[in-house]
């Protein structure tokens, strides 16, 4: 079968170039030719650069070794074979080193064929070189799902462009770091495919919104990085920060769904005494978990206080994984008390933290970290068991007071990762206390983050004969349909309303209404935050059952609450 060959023949004689030609064909190929015997012939016909190019050594305009020349100014590297009447060793050897691929004399056409099919294999060879190290690069330094440079390029830039700016003090650079709120949702929601779709589309948004010096990077799952080199002034950062939020309020569409990403971008300057990218990284990674901890869309620009924040936190995540280990958790207990008789009939269990260093330590200071780092669980846990152990006692000690009662906080990953019911059962059966003598709480918000599983969760809870309250009521937005549908006994109301009794008349009337709509649909009330006289006056007369709060005591220990109790306190 022939070859094509698409041929530059740069000779000067028909006659020669015919004979080559005829060499070709005899050697299998099909070259289609253009021949030309001047340098502006030659340089017009690189612009559509041949397969191969065959040159006479002398023409009388230029010689073979200008046309190398011109070629390789182009940028090309096409396979060059020389043929020539004459040429000394020395003169072939020059024109190897110009970049030539081989050479033939005139009266050994017969080789010519061999020379180019060795010549073209070379070629071949050294491009398919060059894209496997393409390849390789492509995908040792690229996220392969956006095509977008990765960790390890990120880096590498961001150290070049820091040594650069060593050199040159007025060199400025930022460093975006930027993290995407909603993409785990899309993921558990619609799936691996959809949050790929979703990525490539957020990376293509932001790249049409920058500048093509600057490196767009994707570091992991929904954080990007972004190095803006060469900066005018510093406060173009932001402007750039502000671009890609408004991106970031167009939604995007996926599935006929419209899908909204809040965008919380963290940004670290130049201006800094590091010596190389990583603490800025770090320090940008630090704004944007400030931006981030605000819980609405923006940018945070990173300065040393956040630092000293960020290591004070990651000490007490440190200490706080190791805080169950160590037995360093304890309980409060603060007295329940029935209204209308002004008696304990219970204790609600309050979590603190016996710090070795800080001291004890009230929960509003670690809940949140222990949630984020997924703890409650194990907290919920022993919370229960403990809870339930110390009631045990006080019954054994104080067989005539009854009811008493233990009310157990759990938080909504409890309620939704967990058996919990599974796991109260499992520690009544263990502590020998009746199931009527716990009280399980979770808040109206926690609540109402998923209130499917809350409500499934609590009457699996009921089931057991174990009563359950909705604490902190009127804080969560639950609307009253839904309150009717939920089972729990107890309604607590929040204490920002107890509070302000007696002061303020929205207050009481807020009050009234929750007691009154509580009752009617036959659930009992508790009132947190009691603080005065006035305020037990006030919801005594409401018909309110139960409150706590500091007129009656604060959250006491498990030996001053024994006190309490054997003193047979009245109020
Ligand atoms: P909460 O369950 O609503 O608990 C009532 C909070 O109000 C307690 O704060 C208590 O000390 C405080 N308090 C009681 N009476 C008064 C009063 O008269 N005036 C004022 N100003 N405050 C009063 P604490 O112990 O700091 O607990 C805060 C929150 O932490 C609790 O609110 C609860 O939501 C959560 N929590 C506490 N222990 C646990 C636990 O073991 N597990 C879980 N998941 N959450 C817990
Ligand atoms: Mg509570
Ligand atoms: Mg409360």
């Amino acid at each position: 079968m022939e070859t094509n060959l698409n041929l530059l023949l740069l000779e000067d004689s028909p006659a020669d170039a015919e004979l080559m030609i005829e060499a070709l064909r005899e050697s299998g190929y099909d070259p289609t030719v253009r021949r030309v015997d001047s340098k502006d012939a030659y340089l017009r016909e690189l612009e559509q650069p041949p397969d191969f190019i065959l040159s006479d050594f002398s023409m009388p305009q230029f010689t073979a070794q200008d046309a190398l020349k011109l070629m390789k100014e182009r940028g090309l590297d096409l396979p060059f074979i020389i043929v020539s009447g004459c040429m000394g060793e020395d003169m072939a050897v020059e024109c190897m080193k110009a970049g030539a691929s081989d050479y033939l004399l005139k009266d050994r056409l017969a080789r010519l064929g061999h020379a180019v099919t060795q010549a073209l294999e070379r070629k071949r060879l050294v491009e398919e070189k060059r894209q496997a190290e393409q390849r390789l690069f492509l995908e040792t330094f690229h996220d392969s799902l956006t095509g977008l440079p990765n960790r390890a390029l990120f880096m590498d830039r961001l150290d070049r462009v820091f040594l650069q700016s060593r050199r040159q003090p007025a060199h400025l650079f930022a460093l975006l770091h930027l993290n995407l709120d909603g993409l785990k949702m899309v993921h558990s929601g619609l799936g691996v495919s959809s949050a790929d779709r979703l990525l490539i589309e957020v990376s293509q948004r932001i790249l049409r919104r920058i500048r093509s010096a600057d490196t767009l990077a994707r570091m992991e799952g929904d954080a990007f990085t972004l190095l803006i080199d060469n900066l005018k002034a510093m406060g173009n950062a932001t402007r750039v920060a502000d671009r890609l939020q408004q991106e970031f309020a167009t939604p995007f569409t996926l599935e006929d769904r419209e899908v909204f990403l809040t965008p919380y971008i963290g940004i670290a300057s130049s201006h800094t005494g590091y010596e190389n990218g990583e603490p800025l990284l770090r320090d940008a990674t630090t704004a944007m978990l400030q931006a981030k901890a605000t819980g609405r869309a923006g940018f945070v620009i990173f300065d040393k206080a956040m630092h000293q924040q960020a290591m004070a936190r990651l000490k007490m995540e440190g200490d706080l994984r190791q805080a169950l280990d160590r037995k360093e958790f304890r309980l409060a207990y603060q007295p329940i008390v029935q209204l209308q008789e002004g008696r304990i009939t219970g204790f609600e269990a309050l979590l603190r933290w016996q710090h070795p260093e800080h001291g004890l330590t009230r929960p509003d200071a670690f809940l949140d970290i222990a949630t984020e780092l997924g703890l409650m669980k194990g907290i919920g846990e022993w919370s229960l068991g403990e809870g339930c152990r110390q009631l045990k006692l006080w019954h054994d000690q104080f067989p005539r007071i009854r009811p008493l009662t233990i009310s157990v906080n759990f938080s909504i990953q409890h309620f939704t990762q967990d058996h919990l019911a599974l796991l109260i059962k499992h520690v009544l059966d263990k502590s020998g206390i009746d199931a009527s003598s716990v009280k399980i709480e979770i808040t109206e918000s926690e609540m109402m983050q998923n209130p499917e599983a809350v409500n499934r969760v609590l009457a699996e809870i009921k089931e057991q004969q174990v009563d359950t309250c909705l604490d902190d009521f009127g804080t969560g937005y639950s609307s009253l349909s839904h309150l009717q549908q939920l089972p729990i006994t107890f309604l607590k109301i929040d204490q920002s309303f107890v509070r302000r009794l007696g002061t303020d008349d929205d207050a009481l009337a807020i009050v009234k209404t929750i007691i009154a709509l509580a009752h009617q649909l036959g659930r009992q009330v508790i009132a947190e935050g009691i603080e005065t006289a006035e305020h037990l006056a006030i919801l005594r007369s409401l018909g309110c059952e139960y409150g706590q709060g500091y007129f009656f005591s604060k959250p006491l220990s498990p030996e001053d609450a024994g006190t309490l109790l054997a003193s047979a306190r009245r109020w």
